[in-house]
């Protein structure tokens, strides 16, 4: 299929708002396909007045027995039949992915497919997650149970949109909320297309709102309002700590997956074609658009000069193009300002005293025009304190750094703000477990990279947020928790008890 064909399947641009398919009154939105600047649809998003709408809906389906009073077993049915939907829509929403965002097909497929394991896996959670009858310590029996909190907000960046819609989505819907999903105004159509397939398995009307709209406006509004009870918010730094302050002025639980620089750390008697493998996969994959985008190379100095030419020989071997080409590993950035943003982050680099290695600008040719292509670039001579190595760049950028010994390379590691991943690609178990323990990241991988299991707990320290996505408990951060004693005894409490029957 040409991605020409792919228009008629595009989601048309209007709001999922309570169940039903409505023009927005909000501010003008265009998505489009980063691969040639094609326009995919210009349309309005959210205002504030649709926001307040889908906020009060929301509260309302929440509250409704219909829904409330379901068993978790018969909450997990939505979760499945919804599973089932992404399933059989995947190549559909692969294809909508990748015009949204100029990914590659391979990876929005396998972003499809982890999607639908997210809602499988939370209706499996739900099904088997235990309260707790705690150990009595008096005369009552006591339980520690878990409730839905109300609305949450769900707000999410554009690098992965159907795997981050569905991390919160999933989980929230399990534990019983109302939910409102804000995506990124860059890439509006993939959630567009998941309200239709969450719609289509039945979900209770007014339960589930997807509000594509301004962050400023709508984002805001969500963090702002009284009725919305925890806000789960993926993107940068920046956005996370302002949204964490107001979050605070309203006491209001929110978890926050933010930015990062990690570490990959290769020491010399790592094997190195695996090495070399992982680490381009780790920092040029999804074309470096990605938290955990393994941007800073740690090399053990004696093997620094070889193991680094060779990397750049395989950076150049990697093939960059269109994202509907099943050949292409760098497909484009997701917008020509955030091409510009990267480019700068480069200039800054050498004008700091970087040495480029390769790459440094956009690829040249017919095939690449319009498109907001960038070349894999490696930059080297900066030390771990410049702003290269320290600053998330979100693109297809690495800094390639020499270290002499385990103790260098995690005081290396470490001094940087961010605490999101590490690869670490020795031989050496006891070292990879050593070091893995003493560096500040929510994720270590050894002798691989970017791999992941919903049932494995994800977030980051630092700079890189608060709170952890997935795992069994990832369903808990979606609940209130409950300490409920009741009496045992059958007679009143002591203290009163002769007053009560003198
Ligand atoms: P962003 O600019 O922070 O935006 C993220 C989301 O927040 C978007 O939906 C955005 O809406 C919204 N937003 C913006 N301002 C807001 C406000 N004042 N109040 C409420 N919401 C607001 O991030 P991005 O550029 O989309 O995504 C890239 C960043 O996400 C990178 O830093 C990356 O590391 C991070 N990320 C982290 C993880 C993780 O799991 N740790 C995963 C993926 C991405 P608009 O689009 O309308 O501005």
């Amino acid at each position: 299929m040409k991605d020409m064909d792919v228009n008629a399947e595009l989601p048309e641009g209007k709001l999922f708002l309570a169940g039903e398919w409505r023009d927005g009154r909000g501010a003008e939105i265009t998505s489009i396909f980063p691969a040639d600047g094609r326009v995919n649809r210009v349309f309005r998003g959210a205002s504030a007045a649709d926001g307040e709408e889908a906020i009060a809906k929301a509260k309302a389906a929440q509250a409704d027995p219909a829904w409330r009073a379901l068993k978790p077993h018969e909450r997990a049915r939505l979760l499945y039949r919804i599973a089932d939907g992404i399933e059989a829509n995947a190549e559909r929403i692969s294809r909508i992915q990748s015009r949204d965002t100029g990914k590659t097909l391979a990876e929005t497929g396998a972003l499809a497919a982890s999607a639908a394991g997210t809602f499988r896996y939370f209706g499996a959670v739900l099904e088997t997650m235990d309260e707790e009858l705690t150990t009595r310590r008096g005369p009552a029996m006591t339980l520690s149970v878990y409730e839905p909190m109300g609305v949450v907000a769900a707000i999410t960046p554009w690098n992965s949109p159907i795997a981050s819609d569905a991390q919160k989505v999933a989980p929230a819907l399990a534990a019983g909320n109302a939910v409102i999903l804000k995506p990124a105004s860059w890439s509006p159509l993939t959630a567009l297309e998941l309200a239709r397939i969450v719609d289509a398995a039945g979900c209770p009307k007014g339960l589930f709102s997807v509000l594509p709209g301004s962050g400023r406006e709508i984002g805001n509004l969500l963090v702002e309002h009284p009725d919305i009870a925890r806000v789960s918010f993926t993107g940068g730094t920046e956005t996370g700590r302002a949204l964490a302050v107001k979050a605070a002025q309203k006491l209001m639980p929110v978890s926050l997956e933010l930015g990062g620089k990690s570490p990959t750390i290769v020491f010399a008697d790592a094997d190195m074609d695996t090495a070399i493998a992982g680490v381009l996969y780790g920092i040029f994959s999804s074309t470096g658009q990605s938290c955990i985008a393994g941007s800073r190379l740690f090399v053990e100095r004696s093997i620094f000069d070889s193991f680094v030419s060779r990397l750049v020989a395989a950076t150049e071997r990697l093939v960059v193009g269109h994202p509907f080409d099943p050949a292409t590993q760098v497909a484009p950035l997701i917008h020509m300002d955030h091409r510009d943003e990267v480019a700068a982050h480069v200039a800054q680099a050498l004008a700091d005293g970087a040495e480029l290695l390769t790459g440094g600008r956009a690829p040249e040719g017919p095939e690449y025009d319009g498109g907001s292509y960038y070349l894999p670039t490696i930059l080297s001579s900066l030390p771990n304190t410049a702003r290269l190595c320290r600053e998330e760049v979100f693109g297809p950028v690495l800094a390639v750094l020499p270290f002499d010994d385990e103790a260098d390379v995690i005081a290396q590691s470490n001094d940087n703000d961010y605490g999101l991943a590490c690869g670490i690609w020795t031989r050496d178990f006891p070292r990879a477990w050593r070091v893995g323990q003493a560096i500040q990241a929510g994720t270590v991988w050894h002798n691989t990279y970017k791999q992941f299991s919903v049932s494995t707990p994800f977030g980051g320290d630092g700079a890189s947020g608060i709170g952890r996505e997935k795992g069994r408990q990832g369903l808990r951060a979606y609940m209130r928790q409950k300490g409920f004693y009741t009496d045992l005894t059958g007679a009143p409490i002591p203290w009163a008890g002769a007053a009560v029957t003198p």
